[in-house]
Formats: C-alpha cells, sequence, structure tokens
C-alpha cells in the first residue's frame, strides 16, 4: 500500500524548508510568499536585479513548520524501506540554512526536536514489532562522511583515519563493506551512534556557521527482514545524507585547503544534481561515476529507488543569492 501511495506521487520529490530566523537576527526577510507547493523570493534593489521568482515543489514548508509535520510527509517513504524498497533522502542548501536540523534536529536534542534520521529509525522499530507475527527483521546501521573524495567511517572506534572503498557485490550492491555496520533495537542506542558520529565529522569553523561542515555525511540503515511462513527475505536500504553546503566560494577570499574542499563539494554536488535530473528526464545514460557520493548511492538513485531531497533556504536578505541559487538547483532536480 505504501508503495501504491508513493508511486502515484513519482520517485523523485523535491521538499523545500525555510528556516525561521534565528534570536538575534534582524528580520528583513527575502520570503515573499508561500503556499503548499511554491514560495515567492524577493529580491531589494540593493541585492542585485530587483525583483520576484516564483518556485514551485512537491511542498514547501514555511518557517513555522515543526519536526513532526515535515516527518510525516516522509513516513510512507521510510516504511517503503521494510518492503524492501531503497530510499534516498538529502538535505541540500547552504551552510546554516537547516540541513541538520532536519535530518539530526538541533544541537539540544528533546524529543520534540528529533530530526529525520531518529524519527525513521523509530518508526522502523515500531513497524518491526507490529510486523512480529509474520516478519522477523534485522536493523543495522552505519555511518560515514564523504571528505574530499574520501570516504571514512564515523562509527569506527579508532577514529574515521582509514580510507574506505565502495565497492559492488550482488548481495549487497553498491555499499562500504568495510564500515562498521551496527545492529540497533531501540532508539536510545541510536542516539549513542549519531553521537559518536557527530564527533568524528570532520568540521571547521567558517565565518558563518561555527558548524559548517564540508563533508557530505551519510547515515545508512540497511532492513533485513525474513517472511516467517516463507523463509522470503527481503531487504531494504535507506540512506539519509546531510550534504555538505552548497555556498559558493569565492576564489580571491579562500585559499589551500579551503579551496580544495570546496571544488570537491561543487563537483559532487553538480554530479549529484546531474544523476537525478538525468533519472528526473529518463536518460539511458546516468552518469554515476562523476563523484563517490553518486557512486556509493547508486542503487538507491533510480530504479524503483525512491528520492526526496530536503532543500533548505534562510530567510535573511543578506543570503538572497544563494537562497536564489540553492532554489535553482532545486528546479532542475523536480523538473520531470
Ligand atoms: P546547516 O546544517 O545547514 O549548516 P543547521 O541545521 O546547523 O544548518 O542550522 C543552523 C542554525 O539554525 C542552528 O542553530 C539550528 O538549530 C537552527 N535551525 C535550523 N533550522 C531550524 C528550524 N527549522 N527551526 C529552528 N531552528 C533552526
Ligand atoms: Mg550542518
Amino acid at each position: 500500500l505504501y508503495n501504491q501511495v508513493q508511486d502515484l506521487k513519482g520517485n523523485i520529490r523535491v521538499y523545500c524548508r525555510v528556516r525561521p530566523f534565528l534570536p538575534g537576527q534582524s528580520n528583513l526577510s527575502t520570503v515573499g510568499h508561500i503556499d503548499d507547493g511554491s514560495i515567492t523570493i524577493l529580491t531589494p534593489p540593493k541585492y542585485g536585479k530587483e525583483g520576484h521568482k516564483s518556485f514551485t515543489f512537491n511542498k514547501v514548508f514555511g518557517p513555522f513548520a515543526t519536526q513532526e509535520e515535515v516527518f510525516s510527509d516522509t513516513q510512507p517513504l521510510i516504511r517503503s524501506v521494510l518492503d524492501g524498497y531503497n530510499v534516498c533522502i538529502f538535505a541540500y542548501g547552504q551552510t546554516g540554512a537547516g540541513k541538520t536540523y532536519t535530518m539530526s534536529g538541533p544541537k539540544v536534542l528533546t524529543e520534540q526536536s528529533f530530526g529525520v534520521n531518529y524519527r525513521a529509525l523509530n518508526d522502523l522499530f515500531h513497524i518491526s514489532k507490529e510486523r512480529k507475527d509474520t516478519f522477523c527483521y534485522e536493523i543495522s546501521v552505519q555511518m560515514i562522511e564523504i571528505y574530499n573524495e574520501q570516504v571514512r567511517d564515523l562509527l569506527a572506534s579508532d577514529g574515521p583515519h582509514k580510507r574506505l572503498d565502495i565497492r559492488n557485490s550482488s548481495q549487497t550492491g553498491f555499499a562500504v563493506p568495510d564500515a562498521n555496520s551496527v545492529p540497533v533495537t531501540s532508539t536510545t542506542e541510536v542516539i549513542e551512534l549519531m553521537d559518536i558520529g557527530q564527533k568524528n565529522r570532520a568540521v571547521s569553523a567558517t565565518s558563518m556557521n561555527d558548524r559548517s561542515s564540508r563533508s557530505h555525511s551519510c547515515l545508512t540503515i540497511h532492513v533485513q527482514g525474513r517472511e516467517l511462513a516463507s523463509g522470503v527475505v527481503v531487504r531494504g536500504c535507506m540512506h539519509l545524507v546531510d550534504l555538505a553546503g552548497s555556498e559558493r566560494v569565492n576564489k580571491s577570499e579562500v585559499k589551500g585547503d579551503r579551496l580544495k574542499e570546496a571544488q570537491h563539494i561543487n563537483k559532487s554536488l553538480a554530479a549529484l544534481g546531474d544523476v537525478i535530473s538525468a533519472l528526473a528526464q529518463k536518460s539511458s545514460h546516468i552518469p554515476y561515476r562523476n563523484s563517490k557520493l553518486t557512486q556509493l548511492l547508486q542503487d538507491s538513485l533510480g530504479g524503483q529507488a525512491k528520492t526526496l531531497m530536503f532543500v533548505h533556504i534562510s530567510p535573511e536578505v543578506d543570503a538572497v543569492s544563494e537562497t536564489l541559487s540553492t532554489l535553482k538547483f532545486a528546479e532542475r532536480v523536480a523538473m520531470v
């Protein structure tokens, strides 16, 4: 049933989420109008060519949308993993626009502020219990990051030092077999793991946000279910990806390591955009091989797999040019 519902809506969906103003920010907003599926951005003359531009998505969440509301639209997708489907959920946007908030939540977590990650696993635990008379499910998680086109294990007990390879096998498809895979049965365990993963993530201070991340982080949930009566096994997999910040950097301002990081990020986000738009256009060649990110996600992008991209924007007028470029990227991947 979940899949029937999803199929009607298509396999690639794009949701836009607007972050609220943060305490202490001036409240001159660039977001003109929001309804369920569209958003209008206003550019005041001081910030470029004056005007307004509207963008259409599958859904737009305004600044007052709760974590619960955002998740409830995602829930059917997550449930399809238990039926053996592969799912990818991305958080895209400039640093500070709310990607980590959507995927994980704020720094200080409460049950109300849990992000998609926790809610997804909670839901999987919950449904697998409901089905315990007919199915036996095993759920395990991996957490990796892609930094400068290198894959590292965020759950490695000795820290994320070793470079890992993405491999393809008939059993598991494209995966990172050498990354620690941890069986989980409760939300408490998941919270502990994510804590370890967050601490291991490569972060460094920028002028915009000291939690800014120059790496893509990917929580992968593997689900294996055995139907008790028939012994038939179904496998599903979900990647929850908190992408690196999409902001363009000024080449005259950044040098050395920062410039290299920025170039890797630009390249891999462009590769992701190319893959999704090739899929949306049902192109015969899908350019998965152009980045580690798209290689890793190859089995979960396209085919029967379901993809959801949360595109995040900041409401501040200072961010208007990044906001427009974010929404243009999103419009391209949403165009079917
Ligand atoms: P990103 O991961 O895109 O760099 P963050 O998720 O870290 O951005 O968000 C930046 C700041 O804004 C954080 O302090 C975060 O808690 C806050 N924030 C982001 N989105 C929301 C939201 N929807 N509601 C309340 N606070 C938010
Ligand atoms: Mg973040």
